[in-house]
């Protein structure tokens, strides 16, 4: 995790508020959440780069539109693309440097070969000894000098290889964390989509069904309204890790927004989709949830659940939809049920 960048007091940062709306201002700028972190860290003077590209901007007035400022914003504050760019210059850095030790020693080995094949073709001639035994002194340096090469070179590529793995877990994290819903650590909606289509993909490709379950926790807006953001947050990781208790293998859960979850059942059809939606939806409103410490109960908390079957003919949205009206029927119906799609 990241550390807070901005450590300003109260009355500094009360100060660079207000330059930053008077310079949005003056530039005709909406102070958007955006641009006004943009012109913040403008005034605020501690990121010479960003003063750099936005005097760059503010040079030709024409060029400052929604576009430049969201492109400014995404170059300095999203981080995944500003790692991302690291770790390519990083890894160019060490391929070049491994380039250029390739081609140093490249040279040194073929200078190498050209002293074995001139010893070759000395031999194939008679002469003195003690030419010969000069020669002979000089294929043994030459031969202790590219055996110190070649070792130079297995240790550059162990280092290279350290290196290129240690930046591809770098990657690897990123992505994983660009997949995963930071609140519950289930996969998040983008991860959902991709998988989806795969899913899609593969059942068509195979003729084999599958089931999505949309799943929706029971008046929830109440429950935040009574207890709290943070504990209706406890329930939202709950709920997910129920979730992954009742799933196993291929399945996948994953947070479709808000309090609803969307859940792919590969290889399973309405029979067995059902079957699992209703042990989803006794273990979540079986289950307690209690404040740590004390003896706070919060009550039950119950989902409704909508089914619906993949047809060869689906898209994702239409799909999606299916599930969609089912769940709708189940909220209709009185809740902490499972309806299918008709
Ligand atoms: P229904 O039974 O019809 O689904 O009622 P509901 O109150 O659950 O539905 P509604 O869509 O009206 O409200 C959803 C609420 O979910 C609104 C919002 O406060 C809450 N919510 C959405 N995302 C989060 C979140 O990340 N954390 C918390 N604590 N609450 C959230
Ligand atoms: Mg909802
Ligand atoms: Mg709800």
């Amino acid at each position: 995790m990241e550390k807070n960048p901005y450590s300003d007091d109260f009355a500094q940062a009360s100060e660079f508020l207000r330059l930053a709306l008077s310079l949005l201002s003056s530039r005709k700028i909406p102070p958007s959440p955006l641009n006004y972190r943009i012109g913040y860290d403008y005034v605020a003077g501690n990121n010479t780069q960003l003063i750099a590209s936005l005097d760059e901007l503010f040079a030709q007035p024409d060029q400052v539109s929604r576009k430049s400022l969201w492109r400014m914003y995404r170059d300095f504050f999203v981080q995944d693309e500003k790692a991302l760019d690291m770790i390519r210059q990083e890894l160019r850095r060490v391929i070049m440097s491994v380039q250029g030790e390739f081609e140093r020693s490249g040279g040194h080995l073929s200078h190498y070969a050209t002293t074995l094949g001139r010893f070759a073709d000395i031999l194939d001639t008679a002469m003195p000894a003690d030419v010969m035994e000069a020669e002979v002194q000089k294929v043994i340096e030459d031969t202790r000098a590219a055996e110190r090469t070649q070792r130079q070179m297995e240790s550059q590529m162990a280092s290279l290889l350290s290196q290129v793995e240690s930046l591809r877990k770098e990657l690897l994290q990123i992505k994983d964390e660009s997949l995963t819903d930071s609140l519950t650590g289930i996969p998040n909606r983008k991860a959902f989509d991709t998988t989806l289509e795969n899913v899609i993909h593969s059942s068509r490709e195979r003729k084999s069904p599958f089931c999505l379950l949309l799943l929706d926790i029971d008046r929830f807006k109440q429950f935040n309204d009574v207890h709290g953001h943070l504990v209706g947050d406890k329930v939202l990781r709950f709920v997910a890790a129920t979730l992954r208790r009742n799933l196993k293998g291929q399945d996948l859960a994953a947070r479709f927004g808000g309090e609803e979850f969307a859940i792919i059942l590969p290889g399973t059809g309405l029979k067995g989709g059902y079957s699992v939606a209703e042990q989803i939806r006794k273990a979540v409103s079986s289950g307690r949830l209690v404040e740590k410490e004390g003896e706070v109960a919060y009550g039950k908390i119950t989902v409704s659940v909508g089914i619906a079957q993949f047809r060869m003919s689906d898209l994702p949205n239409t799909l999606i939809q299916r599930a969609d009206s089912a769940l709708y029927l189940a909220k209709e119906r009185g809740r902490d049920r499972v309806e299918q799609a008709a």
